[in-house]
C-alpha cells in the first residue's frame, strides 16, 4: 500500500520542476561560484539568477537575500548578530526560542489560546530600554495559527523603534503572500524542504540598512554575511520551488481548504472528544491539528504508522517526547487534552484519496485505543 503522507509541516516532497533545475549543478556545472574563470561565473549566473527569482517573491532587493544552510541557520544568524535583549513568542519554533532562552536577556512572552503572540505583554516587553531584536514567526509549525505581523510591527515600531524585526517564515511560503510581509519587518527566514526545495538551504533577507553580525565568516561568499562555498544545485532547486509555490498559492489555497475540511469534518464527526486545536480561520489551510481527548498519541502515532499513515504529534524535532509541545503548553491546553494532540499537514501532493484514507485509519485507530483503555 502506498504511504498516506500528511506530513508536510516537517517536509514537503521536492516539486518535480526544482529537482530538474538542480540536475546540470552536480556533475554538469560543478565548479566554485567563488573561481575566477568562465565556468566557475557559469555557475555564478546561476545564483545571482536564483536570487533575482528568489528577491521577487520575497518582494525584497536582490541584495537583501542570503542563502543559509537550513532554516535554523538564517534564525540563529539574527539572535547572534544583534546586540541588546531579545524578545520572541513563546510558540516560536526551537531555532528560535533556544538561543533567546539561552540569553541572560532573553524575554519569551507568553501567547492566546490560538497560539498567537499576546500583543499587550509584547508592547510591554518592548517599552523596556535596550531591545535589539524582536522575533515573531509569521505562520506556527505546530498549530497552524497566522500571526498578524501588522500589528506585532505596528507595536515594535511604536514602542521599540531600534529593534531589528525578525519573522520566522519558515512555514508561509505555500500560504501567505510574502510580498506583503516583507515591508512589514527587517528580517525574515526560509527553508526550501518546507516549499519543495531540498533540505538543507535556507534564505535569510536582511532589509538595506539592518546590520547583522555574521554567524559563519571565512572566505567572505554573500558580500561578507554568511561564509562558505555555496550550495549551488540547492541554491537553484530553492528559487525553482519558491516561484513555482508563488505561482500556485492561490489554487492551492481553495483545493486544500476544502482537502482539510472534509478530514477534519470526517474525524470530528465520527468520534467524540476531538477538539480543533486552533480555529480554521485563524490558521493556514494546511493545517489539520487536533487534540484527542482520553488517547495517547504516542500509540495513536504507532497505529497510524502501521496503516503507513504519516502524521506527527507536535514538531518533527520534537516527536518522541512524552511532554506536551511547549505550544499547546503556551495556549494553555489542558495536559491531558495535549498529550492527545495529533498534527496532520497538507501540501502539494495531497490528494483527495489521502484525506479520505487517514480519516479512516485515524477514526479507526482512536475507536481501538478507548476500546482497550475501557
Ligand atoms: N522554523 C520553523 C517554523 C520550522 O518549522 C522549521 C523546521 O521545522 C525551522 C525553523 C527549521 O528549519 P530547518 O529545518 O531548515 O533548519
Amino acid at each position: 500500500m502506498a504511504l498516506t503522507y500528511l506530513d508536510h509541516a516537517a517536509s514537503t516532497p521536492m516539486r518535480e520542476g526544482a529537482v530538474a533545475a538542480m540536475m546540470p549543478f552536480f556533475s554538469g556545472t560543478y565548479a566554485n561560484p567563488s573561481g575566477s574563470h568562465r565556468f566557475a561565473r557559469e555557475a555564478r549566473r546561476a545564483i545571482d539568477e536564483a536570487r533575482d527569482d528568489v528577491a521577487d517573491v520575497l518582494g525584497v532587493a536582490p541584495g537583501s537575500v542570503i542563502f543559509t544552510s537550513c532554516g535554523t541557520e538564517a534564525d540563529n544568524t539574527v539572535l547572534a548578530g544583534v546586540s541588546g535583549a531579545a524578545v520572541c513568542s513563546a510558540a516560536e519554533h526551537h531555532a528560535v526560542l533556544h538561543p533567546i532562552e539561552e540569553r541572560a536577556d532573553g524575554v519569551v512572552i507568553g501567547t492566546d489560546a490560538t497560539g498567537h503572540i499576546d500583543l499587550d505583554r509584547l508592547a510591554d516587553a518592548c517599552r523596556t530600554p535596550g531591545v535589539g531584536v524582536v522575533s515573531v514567526m509569521a505562520v506556527n509549525n505546530e498549530v497552524g495559527t497566522i500571526t498578524d505581523l501588522g500589528e506585532v510591527a505596528a507595536i515594535v515600531r511604536r514602542e521599540a523603534p531600534d529593534a531589528v524585526l525578525h519573522t520566522d517564515a519558515v512555514q508561509a511560503p505555500c500560504w501567505l503572500d510574502l510580498r506583503s510581509i516583507a515591508p512589514l519587518v527587517d528580517a525574515m527566514s526560509f527553508s526550501a524542504h518546507k516549499f519543495g526545495g531540498p533540505k538543507g538551504v535556507g534564505v535569510l533577507t536582511l532589509a538595506p540598512g539592518v546590520a547583522v553580525d555574521p554567524l559563519i565568516v571565512g572566505g567572505g561568499q554573500e558580500r561578507e554575511r554568511r561564509s562558505g562555498t555555496h550550495n549551488v544545485a540547492g541554491i537553484v532547486g530553492l528559487a525553482t520551488a519558491l516561484v513555482e509555490t508563488d505561482q500556485d498559492r492561490a489554487t492551492e489555497q481553495v483545493r486544500l481548504t476544502a482537502l482539510r475540511d472534509r478530514l477534519v469534518d470526517a474525524v470530528t464527526g465520527s468520534v467524540d472528544g476531538v477538539v480543533e486545536t486552533v480555529p480554521r480561520d485563524r490558521k493556514v489551510a494546511g493545517s489539520a491539528h487536533m487534540c484527542i481527548d482520553g488517547i495517547e498519541n504516542e500509540a495513536l502515532l504507532y497505529l497510524l504508522d502501521e496503516a503507513d499513515v504519516c502524521a506527527s504529534a507536535a514538531s518533527a524535532c520534537a516527536s518522541g517526547a512524552m511532554e506536551p509541545s511547549h505550544v499547546l503548553a503556551a495556549m494553555g491546553v489542558d495536559r491531558c487534552l495535549a498529550l492527545g494532540a495529533l498534527r496532520l499537514t497538507l501540501g502539494h501532493t495531497t490528494t483527495d484519496a489521502d484525506v479520505d484514507r487517514a480519516a479512516e485509519v485515524v477514526v479507526d485507530a482512536v475507536r481501538r485505543l478507548r476500546a482497550r483503555a475501557s
